[in-house]
């Protein structure tokens, strides 16, 4: 596996690479819901390029960059396990040089939900997955079911821009209890670690309702009740897949949402109906 950490060396070795190339970009601390990403791009494509880069756009005042995990040697060696072709590994003096100007913003959709909660990040995140996908040009690029929002932006600003890449959703890698795997789960105390899987179980008692014929409302604030102390929760709803706007019913393509606090942690999930 090569390692690039200048845009001009990432842009030719990935136009070296054979097609189709699939992209796969993250912000490091891997597990194995980004092996799973990169598993699904070297089943699909002749080369996998995946990229490293803490993006300090998508993080707001008082979250969690400083301290957000990081350890290279890991991230590097899993990578070249799960079969990655290139590693592109930029600073942010490469990606948001000293004059640095332009902002993607793909509209309404992502002032919702994660949006509302983090006024910023959206943007920050379409940013520079529009800087990643045009220094690597990839055929197809795969992201995690885990942040659906993320898809639902990603997918937006694809299509709006005429980007030229397939994206790929790829499913949520969970621990045996349910619980979503993410790099922030290392944050947990055993007690928050304790409440978690109520997260997942929330969710699928809504759906399970609304497939019993229960309305939206009545389903949520049933559901709503469960998630296990400390947890607090912040947003439980039903939207479209596609355009992130809340709806009644469970026709596909939707996801069920939710985001809680534990502690000082956020954790997301979701279900795809699709
Ligand atoms: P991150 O490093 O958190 O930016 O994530 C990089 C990619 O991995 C994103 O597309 C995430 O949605 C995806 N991802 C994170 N957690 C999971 C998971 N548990 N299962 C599948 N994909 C995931």
């Amino acid at each position: 596996m090569k390692v690039e950490r200048d845009v001009a060396g990432a842009r030719a070795a990935g136009a070296s690479l054979p097609r189709p190339l699939g992209f796969v970009p993250t912000m490091g601390a891997l597990h194995a819901g980004h092996v799973a990403l990169v598993s699904a791009a070297r089943a699909e494509c002749r080369a996998v390029a995946v990229s490293l880069y803490v993006n300090p756009l998508q993080f707001g005042a008082g979250e969690d960059f400083e301290r957000y995990p990081r350890d290279f040697e890991r991230d590097r060696a899993q990578f070249a396990a799960a079969g990655a072709d290139l590693l592109f590994v930029p600073d942010t003096a490469m990606m948001l040089p000293v004059g640095y100007s332009t902002y993607v913003d793909v509209g309404p959709m992502a002032d919702r939900f994660e949006g509302a909660r983090r006024p910023g990040h959206f943007r920050g995140v379409a940013t520079v997955v529009a800087k990643l996908l045009d220094i690597m040009r990839p055929d197809v690029l795969y992201l995690g079911q885990k942040d659906a929002q993320q898809t639902a932006v990603v997918r937006r600003m694809v299509r709006d821009l005429e980007i030229g890449v397939d994206v790929r959703i790829v499913p949520t890698v969970r621990d045996a209890d349910g619980v979503a795997l993410s790099s922030r789960n290392a944050y947990l105390s055993k007690d928050e670690r304790h409440a978690a899987p109520s997260l997942h179980a929330m969710l699928q008692r809504v759906c399970d309702l609304m497939e019993n014929g229960i309305d939206k409302g009545s389903a949520i604030s049933q559901a709503g009740r469960m998630l296990s102390p400390p947890g607090t929760l912040e947003y439980l709803d039903v939207v479209d897949a596609d355009s992130f706007e809340p709806i009644e019913t469970l026709r596909p393509p939707a996801f069920i949402i939710a985001a809680a606090r534990l502690g000082k942690t956020r954790l997301l999930d979701n279900l795809w109906i699709h």
